[in-house]
């Protein structure tokens, strides 16, 4: 059967060719504003046509395979299924309002040390409708608790920019009217630091928020960690962020993960103001969740405190990521990776 889930009100109208074009609109308004995924829902659709709807096709944002909740009820993972493929969403209720993380790829192919999406690799990109999908999950379910879903975080598996144009492609969809509506502002990118393609983004003049994953202030320790810098170093990089910034004005994230012993010294903390300072940038902090198959530790909480001072105190605005579903394995790959055993 064929799934409608993804297709625009233009390509539903062409798909369901001869009916009149209002009603590839009502159906886009039941699929996009509704969430509907059964035809017999849409009740100003006549009766015979719903019935022949449901012959021909289906409206599957993804398909459930697990679910778990954090204790304290603030975080929920869902692995989702996409053709075979499995991802990981992450649902996040903070104070200031609910967030989706969501996967890119399946699997990764940039190599980071520290991180667990990577180790087998690339396995496919994500299709738009996928992605989307992935934040129609999560909308369902926010919209079931009476709420909503407030942002969108690109930042589970996978590098977004390394599949371009069906992030782009997304992020449009996200944005129509017909859709969610969502401003650009409501959502992040987080990359690697692919420099052509963060100035792609730009070019696109779509105004989200750009994370780098930076996680050290040398090209030296920058490239061990992460070899997408052997590429691409800290100065052609932190000009891209700076390019983006000022196109957007929107100030540019600099994720640093802290590893103990390997880049959460005063020193690292010196020289990463010393790179940022008199830039629209700011830092956040992401103590190492630690996991399995990766061998490094922790940071102490006093190295985590003095990072942190030490940034705020030398003119870089700079925040430490809360830990949110430790219980539930919210470190990326987690659920994914115990599922394929
Ligand atoms: N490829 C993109 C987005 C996915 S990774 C990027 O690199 O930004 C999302 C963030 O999680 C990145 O900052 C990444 O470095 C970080 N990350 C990966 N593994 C981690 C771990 N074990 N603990 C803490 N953060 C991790």
């Amino acid at each position: 059967m064929k799934n409608l889930f993804g297709l625009t009100p233009a390509q539903l109208a062409a798909e369901l060719e001869p009916l009149p074009r209002f009603r590839a609109k009502q159906i886009a308004a039941h699929i996009y504003k509704h969430g509907a995924k059964d035809f017999s829902a849409m009740d100003d659709l006549p009766k015979a046509l719903r019935v022949e709807l449901a012959e021909r096709y289906e409206i599957k944002p993804a398909e459930l395979l697990s679910r778990l909740d954090s204790a304290d009820g603030l975080t929920t993972k869902f692995l989702l299924g996409f053709d075979g493929a499995a991802v990981e969403i992450v649902l996040m209720r903070h104070d200031y309002g609910n967030s989706v993380c969501i996967s890119s790829q399946v699997g990764c192919q940039m190599g980071c040390k520290f991180c667990a999406s990577t180790l087998k690799g690339l396995e496919r990109n994500l299709t738009a409708a996928e992605m989307l999908g992935e934040i129609f999950v999560a909308a369902e379910i926010f919209r079931g608790e009476g709420s909503k879903l407030d942002s969108v975080v690109v930042m589970g598996s996978g590098e977004p920019l390394m599949n371009f144009d069906a992030l782009i492609a997304m992020l449009k969809l996200l944005h129509e009217d017909w859709c969610l509506g969502m401003s650009y502002r409501k959502v992040t990118v987080s990359t690697c630091g692919v420099v052509p393609a963060i100035k792609k983004l730009r070019d696109e003049k779509i105004p989200v928020t750009l994370s780098i994953s930076l996680h050290a202030p040398d090209d030296k320790l920058r490239s061990a960690l992460m070899p997408i810098n052997s590429a691409f170093g800290l100065t052609s990089l932190l000009a891209a962020g700076d390019s983006f910034a000022e196109a957007t004005g929107r100030r540019v994230t600099y994720e640093y993960i802290l590893l103990g012993g390997v880049n959460d010294t005063e020193e690292h903390a010196r020289r990463l103001a010393k790179i940022l300072s008199g830039r629209l940038a700011n830092v956040n902090l992401i103590p190492f969740n630690p996991v399995n198959e990766r061998d490094f530790l922790p940071p102490t909480r006093n190295a985590v405190q003095k990072f942190f001072h030490f940034l705020n105190t030398h003119g870089i605005g700079a925040t430490v990521r809360k830990e949110m579903g430790a219980d539930v394995n919210a470190a990326c790959g987690q659920l994914r990776a115990k599922f394929q055993r």
